[in-house]
């Protein structure tokens, strides 16, 4: 299911770069996931990051992972078309150069990033696709952030103000794709993003 922020409906002149974003837990990573495997016409942003990579995470797949000092070159050189601290913990960007490449290839271009960085690419490119990936519900969002239940009640509770807060962004968005199911709320995004570039 989607709904149409008061902004309206994604306008047709709108180019192919699509921003997906929303509140922590939410899914955007499975969403992202998803596209990568079923929809290999649509380019995926690699993000440069600071943080240590996981387990199965390989660099240049699933980020790029640099140290503090190559990010601050990175900004310097003004090659992050947007970057933000994530968690308080580690900096996260979008190289600039791959998505200009892309977007000019007239591939489809897709961001997963966070809500500050989804704030300075709209500011950077008023013409982005802003995609809001909302939870069913809040008692489902609930249910997901506190999932295993591994943390302690005040680390519960700063969860759940920044979730609150992040919700509330939903009015800045262009459209919002409900994520119930991680397969279906990729297709309702990719056939948002096809019908964006399919009119002039
Ligand atoms: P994780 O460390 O779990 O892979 O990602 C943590 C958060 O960082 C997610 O909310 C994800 O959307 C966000 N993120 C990933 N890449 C970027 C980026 O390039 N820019 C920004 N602003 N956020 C990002």
């Amino acid at each position: 299911m989607s709904r149409s922020g008061p902004a309206g409906a994604p306008d047709a002149r709108r180019t192919r770069l699509t921003v997906l974003a929303g509140p922590t837990a939410v899914g955007k990573g499975s969403v992202s996931a998803d596209i990568r495997l079923h929809h290999p016409e649509i380019w995926i942003s690699v993000s440069a990051t600071t943080r240590a990579p996981r387990p199965g995470e390989v660099n240049g797949v699933h980020y790029w992972f640099v140290s503090e000092e190559e990010f601050d070159a990175m900004i310097q050189r003004d090659e992050l078309l947007e970057w933000a601290v994530v968690h308080g913990a580690a900096r996260y960007g979008t190289p600039r150069a791959p998505v200009e490449e892309n977007l000019a290839a007239g591939r489809p271009a897709l961001l997963e990033i966070d809500l500050q960085g989804a704030r300075q690419v709209r500011a950077a490119m008023p013409e982005a696709l802003m995609v809001f990936l909302a939870p069913p519900s809040w008692k489902e969002l609930v249910r997901r952030l506190v999932g295993r239940g591994t943390e302690g009640e005040p680390e519960r509770e700063r969860r759940l103000v920044t979730a609150r807060l992040e919700l509330a962004a939903e009015a800045e968005f262009d459209v919002t794709v409900v994520n119930t199911e991680i397969h279906e709320a990729a297709e309702e995004l990719v056939a948002l993003m096809v019908g964006a570039q399919s009119v002039d």
